[in-house]
C-alpha cells in the first residue's frame, strides 16, 4: 500500500525534520511553497518557526487564501508550534496584522511559558499513543487557553508551573502541538496524523 502524499509548508522554519518523520511514518512527504503544490496533497504540516513571519510569507507566496479554502474542505493538516498558533481561531500575545487559519477553534498565547523557561523538555502522556510517553520539546512555545466546543485536548503539561497547560488537541481532521516532535527521532506523533490523513 502506498501511504498518502503530505505536504509540509515550507515557507521558513525545520521542513526538512518534518520531511523524516513523514518517511519513517509511512508516507510520501513533500515541500509546499506554491498553490498548485498545495492542491496536490491529502494533507499538510505547518512547521514551527515564527509564525508572525510565516502569516507574512503565507501572504507573499499567494497561499493564505488557498489554504483557508483547502482547510475550509476539510484537508487535514497538523500544526507544530509556531504552525498550532498558524492554525488557531484567536491567538494572544502576536501583532495586530498577523493572519491565522481559524482551523481550530482554540485560543493560544504565543511564547506563553515566558522567557526564563523559553525552551525546555518534558515527557508526556499523549491520547492515542500508547507505550512509552511522548518527549515533548518546547522552544519559545505557545499553549492553549482556550478550547472550543468539539476540540480534544490530546496532551497537557504535567508537572512544573506549567502543570496542566494544553499542549496537543485535535478537532476533526486538524490537530496541533505546543511541542515539536520532528526533532526526538520518534516518529509516533507524526504516525498518528498519517493514520487520520488516512482515514479520510
Ligand atoms: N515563538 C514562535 C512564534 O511565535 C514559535 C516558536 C516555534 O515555532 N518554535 O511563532
Amino acid at each position: 500500500m502506498t501511504g498518502p502524499t503530505i505536504g509540509v509548508l515550507a515557507l521558513q522554519g525545520d521542513v526538512r525534520e518534518h520531511l523524516a518523520a513523514l518517511r519513517s511514518s509511512g508516507a510520501t512527504g513533500v515541500a509546499v511553497r506554491r498553490p498548485q503544490e498545495l492542491d496536490a496533497v491529502d494533507g499538510l504540516i505547518i512547521p514551527g518557526g515564527e509564525s508572525t513571519t510565516m502569516s507574512n510569507l503565507l501572504s507573499v507566496f499567494d497561499l493564505l487564501e488557498p489554504l483557508r479554502a483547502r482547510l475550509k474542505d476539510g484537508l487535514p493538516a497538523y500544526g507544530s508550534c509556531a504552525g498550532m498558533i498558524l492554525l488557531a481561531s484567536e491567538v494572544l500575545d502576536t501583532r495586530p496584522d498577523a493572519q491565522h487559519l481559524d482551523g481550530l477553534d482554540i485560543t493560544v498565547r504565543r511564547n506563553a511559558f515566558g522567557r526564563q523557561v523559553d525552551s525546555f523538555e518534558t515527557d508526556l502522556e499523549f491520547a492515542g499513543i500508547v507505550g512509552d510517553p511522548v518527549r515533548a520539546v518546547f522552544i519559545r512555545a505557545p499553549w492553549v487557553e482556550r478550547v472550543g466546543h468539539g476540540v480534544e485536548v490530546l496532551a497537557e503539561v504535567p508537572d512544573g508551573p506549567a502543570a496542566g497547560r494544553v499542549v496537543a488537541v485535535r478537532q476533526g481532521a486538524i490537530m496541533a502541538t505546543s511541542f515539536h516532535p520532528e526533532v526526538t527521532g520518534d516518529s509516533r506523533v507524526h504516525e498518528l496524523f498519517v493514520d487520520l490523513v488516512r482515514s479520510r
